[in-house]
């Protein structure tokens, strides 16, 4: 923006005016700056500078500490050629995503929607990892450096098949992968989705903040959304902690029912509570809300409560679904 003003041979003067008060250029601006925000894919905009125009270097009193870290970053990161393997995933994300959702959303896209703040940091997390693919799963202990014992570990003790992430997440026939998807299913079905629900395969995990889902009028079903990428999310991370557990702290014990059901039944519960209450970083700050009546009946109209759950305590009682 600032090299095209200085293109200009004649000056140009800037002048403040008041918001949101009829003024027709403000007015406009508001209206595309809004109707931007709705869109899937990011326009293709034209940030070359003319080289005579550049202008390089950062202004000192201005930048700060966070400023600088961000630019190292960025810089950084485009150093850094993607992996194979990283991009192997984002292609299974885009084929995914274009199948559930009719989109095909672009890296950037990708990797905004990792950091959705409607999952924990940790989850976050946990989704940047499995789409560099840089958990020590499956072929990573194949590396040549490694004792026999170390290559060991590639195959899952459980099943024999090799064990990468595809095998922890959507595969592994160790008792809590295949449970936890189908009460994902239950609480995504009685949510009466526009999506049926099938078991997720890598791609739509790592893309599960990219949900799209629409009225048939075309309005965008943010609720729905948003109980996808924290379904979908969320019941994976569990899946990979269990499964974390059992190999390391279990000895490859496996996992009973039971408790795959309360763990999961507890995470979902963690999450309504944020939802009712807004941002996960919001709520740290205050103390711990109660869960009041009134959101409680909310959710449970909504289909996403088993009809005998009560709030009380603020923690919701009762069955999450009806079985
Ligand atoms: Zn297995």
């Amino acid at each position: 923006m600032v090299a095209n003003y200085r293109l200009r041979e004649a000056p140009t003067n800037i002048k403040w005016v008041k918001g949101h008060n009829g003024h027709e250029g403000n007015e406009t601006a508001d209206a595309l700056a809004g109707a931007a925000t709705d869109k899937l894919q990011d326009d293709a905009i034209d940030l070359i500078t003319p080289p005579t125009l550049r202008v390089t270097g950062a202004k000192l009193n201005a930048l700060t500490q966070k400023l600088a870290y961000t630019a190292i970053r960025q810089w950084k990161a485009a150093k850094t050629p993607q992996q194979p393997r990283t991009r192997t995933i984002l292609t299974l994300v885009k084929s995914q995503t274009q199948s559930l959702f009719n989109i095909i959303p672009t890296d950037t896209v990708i990797w905004k929607s990792i950091r959705s703040r409607d999952l924990e940091k940790k989850t976050r997390y946990f989704l940047w990892m499995i789409a560099n693919d840089a958990y020590m799963t499956g072929t990573h202990w194949l590396r040549e450096n490694y004792s026999p014992e170390a290559k060991e570990r590639v195959i899952c003790q459980h099943d024999n098949k090799t064990e990468d992430i595809t095998h922890i997440l959507v595969g592994c026939k160790s008792p809590g992968q295949e449970l936890i998807w189908e009460l994902a299913g239950r609480l995504w079905e009685r949510k009466n989705g526009t999506l049926a629900w099938e078991c997720p395969a890598l791609g739509t995990i790592v893309g599960a903040g990219l949900a799209v889902l629409k009225t048939p009028k075309g309005a965008r079903k943010s609720g729905e959304e948003r109980l996808w990428r924290i379904l979908i999310a969320e019941s994976a991370y569990l899946i990979w902690r269990m499964r974390c557990e059992r190999v390391i702290r279990k000895d490859n014990e496996p996992f009973m029912r039971r408790e795959v059901e309360s763990r999961w039944s507890f995470m979902i519960n963690e999450h309504f509570q944020l939802d009712a209450h807004g941002k996960p970083e919001i709520r740290k700050k205050r103390s711990k809300p109660e869960l009041s009546t009134c959101h409680m009946a909310r959710a449970t109209k909504n289909g996403t409560l088993g009809k005998g759950a009560t709030a009380s305590h603020g923690k919701l009682r009762g069955p999450l679904l009806d079985k």
